[in-house]
């Protein structure tokens, strides 16, 4: 192997429409997970790059915004035909950096794709209101406008799927748009940036910046940013909305979660077992809607413990570019180290370890974990009060489907959570108590569809409006009504009454 093989690739920022080397000197490797090798090493921005960004942004965004709609929409339906045609190209970048195995970066990208679909309907959705004759020869209308220069901060776990949740909405009502995604898996933002140019957005208009906390301080703090959303732990997510508030910009931060899936003793046992593992081990568990917890009520849980059991021995773990694999690796050593130590941490404090992934062993210095199930998992123990974010199964035991509620609302996170049963009655009264953003029955992952709209409630969720969908319109516009009218200059006079209805 010669030396430029082996070398780890630039990986530089996109400004202007071209790949742009950073000037901080500062970088970030970013690793192949599946082999552990460093292959590309990320440009940080510092202060002064994001300065520079932004200002070049404020220009962009006086011109995008007189851009209309009808082309808006052309340049969303080109960049959906785009994405389409190298779904392929962007899932192996995927697995390339974050590891998840080829089919699973396929469906990330395919409900990456749904906002983009949504985007195109943005003709429709920036409709606004209109009330002819609100009084004597007054008319009142509204009209959403964008907002000027938004920013995005993005996670590791959905390195295109996340990125486009914002996006799509943002361009398409008018904004420009500067994405700081995660350092771990940059490159994933650079092939879109690549595709909405050739979907024919303008230079500019849309700006990956890579970088780590300086970049991301640089933007909160920059007063020609209007708006930021964020998704990543709650830790970060709390403090991006307090620091962009403080600095008077619209925040949305989604956070962190543990998402609990109740199983009452008349659900089909099969059928939960299959979803606990799908969602409890698919990603490696690295998805902020994984099932993390299962509640087993009552006398379902000797029969369900062993059903998910006997599904673990067959799951294909390995390299996510191997197509007979099932679940990669986790995304970086110090992440799985930390992962399984919640296994041994669990076992001490009096959990019963059924299955432990730690035990299989994997060829090279790739980030392989094995998928552990812990049984008789109480609410003191660690595995249970933190968001492990690797494939961790834990199984609670309750009495009740009132013990499994209370669990749920007690806790610090209220993202998603799934309830399996066949009584509609008890299904639809667990929808009504649940204090959780989004909701399954008989659904363990309950992502809404793109025309709805994304957000958990609790300390998932920092902000008053979800992302995606009808609420992404809302949060990347904003509303201004006109009152007019057309009055005959000769029947003016002076009134100094305040204005009412006549
Ligand atoms: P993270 O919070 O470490 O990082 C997210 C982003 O914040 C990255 O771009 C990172 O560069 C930046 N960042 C990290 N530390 C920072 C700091 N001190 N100051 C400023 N910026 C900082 O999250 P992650 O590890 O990349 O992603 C996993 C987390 O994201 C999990 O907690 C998961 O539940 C959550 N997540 C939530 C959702 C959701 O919709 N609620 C979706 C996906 C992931």
């Amino acid at each position: 192997m010669t030396d430029t093989m082996t070398k780890p690739a630039p990986i530089n920022h996109w400004l202007g429409g071209k790949l742009t080397p950073g000037t901080s000197s500062r970088s970030a490797k970013v690793f192949n997970p599946a082999t552990g090798e460093v292959q590309g090493l990320v440009d940080l921005a510092s202060r002064a790059e994001v300065d520079a960004a932004v200002a070049a942004a404020v220009q962009t965004a006086r011109s995008w915004r007189t851009v209309p709609l009808s082309r808006r929409a052309e340049i969303m339906f080109r960049f959906r035909a785009l994405l389409d045609a190298r779904r392929d190209d962007l899932a192996r970048i995927l697995t390339s950096e974050h590891g998840k195995v080829h089919a699973d970066a396929l469906g990330e990208i395919a409900r990456g794709i749904e906002n983009v679909d949504f985007a195109c309907g943005i003709p429709n959705l920036l409709k606004g209101g209109y009330s002819e004759g609100a009084s004597t020869g007054v008319d009142v209308y509204s009209i959403q406008q964008p907002l000027g220069v938004v920013a995005g901060i993005t996670p590791f776990n959905f390195p295109a799927m996340v990125p486009l949740w914002m996006i799509a909405n943002a361009l398409a009502c008018g904004n420009v748009f500067i994405l700081k995604p995660s350092e771990k898996d940059p490159s994933a933002s650079l092939f879109i940036a690549e595709l909405l140019q050739q979907a024919g957005l303008p230079d500019g208009v849309f700006t990956v910046l890579h970088g780590d906390k300086e970049a991301v301080d640089a933007l909160l703090e920059h007063p020609d940013i209007a708006a930021v959303s964020f998704v990543g732990s709650t830790p970060i997510a709390r403090y991006i909305y307090q620091k962009g508030t403080e600095h008077g910009k619209r925040v949305q931060a989604l956070g962190g979660a543990k998402n609990h899936m109740l199983v009452l003793p008349d659900a089909d046992v099969n059928m939960a077992a299959d979803a606990a593992v799908s969602a409890a081990y698919g990603s490696a568990g690295e998805r902020c809607m994984a099932i993390s917890v299962v509640l087993a009520v009552g006398d379902v849980a000797d029969g369900l413990v062993d059903a998910i059991a006997s599904r673990l021995p067959s799951l294909k773990v390995g390299p996510g570019s191997d197509a007979a694999n099932e679940m990669g690796p986790l995304i970086s050593r110090e992440h799985r180290d930390r992962v399984a130590g919640y296994v041994g941490s669990a076992a001490d404090q009096g959990a019963t370890v059924v299955v432990d992934g730690r035990a299989q062993t994997f060829d090279g210095n790739g980030f392989f974990l094995g998928v552990s199930l812990l049984d008789h998992v109480t609410p003191d123990m660690d595995a249970y009060r933190d968001e492990i974010f690797g494939p961790v199964l834990c199984v609670v035991r309750v009495p009740t489907y009132e013990a499994g509620l209370k669990l749920i609302n007690d806790n610090e996170f209220g993202n998603g959570t799934a309830i399996f049963t066949r009584d509609g009655g008890a299904a639809r009264q667990f929808q009504f108590d649940c204090q959780v953003g989004m909701v399954g029955i008989n659904v363990p992952i309950p992502v809404p569809v793109a025309y709805y709209s994304f957000g958990g409630w609790k300390a998932s969720l920092f902000g008053d409006t979800h992302m995606y969908g009808p609420d992404g319109v809302k949060f990347y516009t904003r509303t201004k009504v006109i009152t007019s009218r057309w009055p005959d200059p000769a029947g003016s006079r002076v009134d100094l009454g305040f204005p009412q209805n006549r």
